[in-house]
């Protein structure tokens, strides 16, 4: 077995666990040792029947001297097995698992790991994970540190445990160098860290706690040293590039701009001010610009980057503005509109719904070329069949930053433009220079003057029905509208079934029970174009009151009339996403309410809840929540969203740090060519460069 063998390789495997590794990006054994556990479980600690003590996790290992279902009057079934060893005898119980009784057998050995309870006056075995013991097979599932994966895909734990430890076990026997060197030996010992295969194997069946988080931390810096490289590399690519269209700015184009600023119709705030100066020396320059624009919700971002069209129109060029979906892409437009409304800007839009151009006043056909000064639409605006004049500059917003394969296509479509990414994200500093390293930063700390702050709640379980009921009388009182998020169903980014079903079940119980005498409407994934957009413009106009929809529906949307936000399922949700959410209100003069449903009676939710409902600054929020997490935590942070990071840390500086150092060192000492296996994990397109080097 090779880590460059495809994943097919592993024996006696269904074909459908295949499928769902596959499903899950795992295509090669090193995608699969790349799955890391997400927490581990310590079984290592093996007891005599003799010797357990009360509230001890341990592994005790004996013979099933006998095993009977039991059942009960209300129809559960519990599953009592007799566990003996040399020193005694001990009973183990399970519930409502009757397979259980067939799968073992009377007089065969196996390995439980558990806490020892008191129970009837006697110690029993309360189990946590078993394994029946062949042929003096090594035991997996307890008797060490388990290691515990994410189920995803509809994968067992077990099983991908299984697999794992099959793989380890090979990669043990082709000895210490079947993982190929990632980095030079000197970084390895100057950061005094674990070597690589040693790394591997510690991170899945770790030998004691202290090798398995040497082994992270490994892991984490080589995550950090690669990603960090990139940056590195893309930047320097980046520096060498040249932009398509110079864009000068002379005086008489310098006057203009500084009169398009002072008719708008509010004053700039000095964050904004600040963000637009250094865009419009970018903007100068020969070498494209390739600016992140991170700004809370609300603090104006929108009209930062019409200041840079505008000087991209005023020297004769397109700017191409997209966005995620298309009800945003429709808000842009109409704002973008109005804000040029005074110029000759001519602002259209393309999107599979809606189809406009002020340049003929007419629908455009596919395959026309679209001339307008000013083009919104979504990120697949840049796709093959619409094609464009003169494009100067490309404004992305909400997304985080723009990808290797859409630059790629742009450059075949001939052009290099000027790039502005924005993100309402707020991701504190140091991360965004670890992360988006190849990106110049901006950032709007500062929200334009007189915002009224959301005043935000948490509800509990006992105050919910109150809470309904102070939702039904602010409608009725003050004609206002409400969003009704809810709750995530499964740790996943997309909309599953689940959370679908989950959302129509209380649109259900909402629409029919509680807000009955209301108009409600629902809003998920699933419904497209023309129906979705209908649904808003009803919520938009004030026809629907409630508007009941799944979590990932619409980031940025603007219903200035809507003012409060129900979030159910609170606990659930990131203090960065629960931001997100709570920015869709508040943009109206009227007072704005975010109430945060939640069933846990939990401390820590609610220590953290009310943090988030004292505090409004995003940045606040995501840094607080970091902390949380603490330094040195051993978790990945995949959770955070701004980059699906598998094991290192984002609140650990020091790693950030350190990494961050050695990639400076890596530059100006080593070859990346002499490096393969780092040169295959860097991103495509750096690989490209490198090659005509
Ligand atoms: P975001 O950064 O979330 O994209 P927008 O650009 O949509 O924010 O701006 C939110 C609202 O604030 C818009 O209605 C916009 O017109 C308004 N706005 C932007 N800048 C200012 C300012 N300096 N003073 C007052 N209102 C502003
Ligand atoms: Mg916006």
């Amino acid at each position: 077995m090779d880590i460059n063998d495809p994943i097919e390789i592993l024996p006696s495997t269904r074909s459908d666990t295949f499928h769902k590794l596959n499903s899950l990006g795992i295509l090669s054994v090193w995608d699969f040792l790349n799955y890391f556990p997400y927490r581990y479980e310590d079984y290592s600690m093996y007891s005599e029947i003799n010797k357990l003590q009360p509230g001890e996790i341990v592994t005790v290992t004996g013979t099933i001297t006998n095993l009977r279902n039991i059942y009960t009057k209300r129809g559960l079934t519990i599953q009592e097995m007799k566990l003996e060893d040399k020193t005694g005898r001990t009973t183990v119980r399970w519930f409502n698992q009757p397979y259980l009784t067939r799968m073992m057998k009377k007089d065969s050995r196996i390995s439980v790991a558990g806490e020892v309870i008191s129970q009837f006056k006697s110690l029993e075995l309360q189990p946590k994970e078993f394994e029946i013991i062949k042929d003096n097979k090594p035991a997996i599932h307890t008797g060490r540190i388990v290691p515990v994966y994410s189920e995803k895909g509809g994968l067992s734990v077990k099983l991908i445990r299984e697999k794992m430890f099959l793989v380890i076990e090979t990669l043990r026997q082709k000895g210490n160098n079947s993982i190929p060197l990632l980095l030079p030996l000197e970084i390895v010992k100057f950061n005094g860290l674990m070597e690589e295969t040693e790394s591997y194997f510690n991170v899945h069946f770790p030998g004691s706690i202290s090798e398995m988080r040497k082994a992270r931390y490994r892991l984490g810096f080589d995550e950090l040293f690669v990603i960090q490289l990139s940056a590195a590399l893309i930047r320097s690519a980046w520096n060498e590039e040249k932009v398509g269209h110079v864009l000068k700015f002379d005086t008489p184009v310098e006057k203009k701009v500084a009169s398009f600023m002072d008719q708008l119709p509010f004053k700039l705030t000095e964050a904004q001010l600040k963000a637009i100066g250094e865009i419009l020396i970018d903007l100068q320059k020969s070498k494209p610009m390739n600016r992140f624009l991170e700004g809370d919700v609300g603090s104006g971002k929108t009209v930062v980057a019409a200041v840079a069209s505008y000087l991209t129109f005023l020297n004769g060029f397109q700017t191409l503005f997209m966005a995620p979906t298309e009800i945003l892409a429709l808000q842009h437009y109409n704002t973008l509109s109005s804000l040029f409304s005074k110029s000759k800007v001519r602002v259209g839009i393309q999107t599979h719904t809606y189809k406009k151009t002020a340049y003929s006043q007419r629908s455009l056909k596919i395959n026309t070329q679209v001339k307008d000064d000013i083009v919104v639409g979504t990120h697949a605006l840049i796709g093959k069949k619409t094609k464009f004049d003169r494009i100067g500059l490309v404004v992305i917003d909400e997304q985080h930053r723009f990808g290797v394969a859409q630059r790629a296509e742009l450059k075949e479509k001939g052009v290099n433009p000027h790039l502005l990414t924005m993100t309402a994200t707020p991701i504190p500093r140091t991360i965004a220079l670890t992360l988006f390293g190849e990106l110049d930063l901006s950032v709007l700390d500062e929200m334009p003057k007189g915002r009224l702050v959301v005043k935000t709640y948490l509800v509990p379980q006992v105050k919910r029905n109150s809470g309904y009921e102070w939702i039904k009388k602010q409608i009725r009182d003050h004609k206002t509208q409400v969003f009704i998020v809810c709750p995530l169903i499964e740790e996943s980014e997309v909309e599953t079934m689940k959370s679908l079903r989950a959302a129509k079940a209380e649109y259900e119980r909402l629409s029919q029970q509680i807000f009955k005498r209301f108009t409600v409407g629902l809003l998920h994934g699933k419904i497209k174009g023309k129906e979705k957009e209908s649904i808003m413009q009803k919520f938009a106009k004030g026809e629907i009151d409630i508007l009941v929809s799944t979590p990932v529906v619409e980031v940025g949307i603007d219903i200035p009339n809507a003012s409060i936000m129900l979030i159910e399922g609170a606990e659930r949700f990131g203090l960065a996403q629960l931001h997100q959410l709570r920015g869709r209100v508040g943009r109206g003069p009227e007072q704005s309410y975010c109430l945060l449903y939640t069933d846990s009676d939990e401390e820590k939710v609610a220590k953290r809840l009310d943090f988030f409902a004292k505090h409004q600054k995003g940045i606040e929020v995501a840094e607080y929540d970091l902390k949380l997490r603490g330094p040195g935590q051993i978790f990945g942070t995949h959770q955070h969203g701004y980059m699906d990071l598998k094991i290192a840390s984002l609140s650990d500086y020091d790693l950030i740090k350190k990494s961050k150092d050695a990639v400076s060192y890596f530059l100006t000492k080593n070859k990346i060519t002499e490096y393969p296996h780092l040169l295959q994990r860097v991103s495509v397109q750096d690989k490209e460069r490198i090659s005509r080097d």
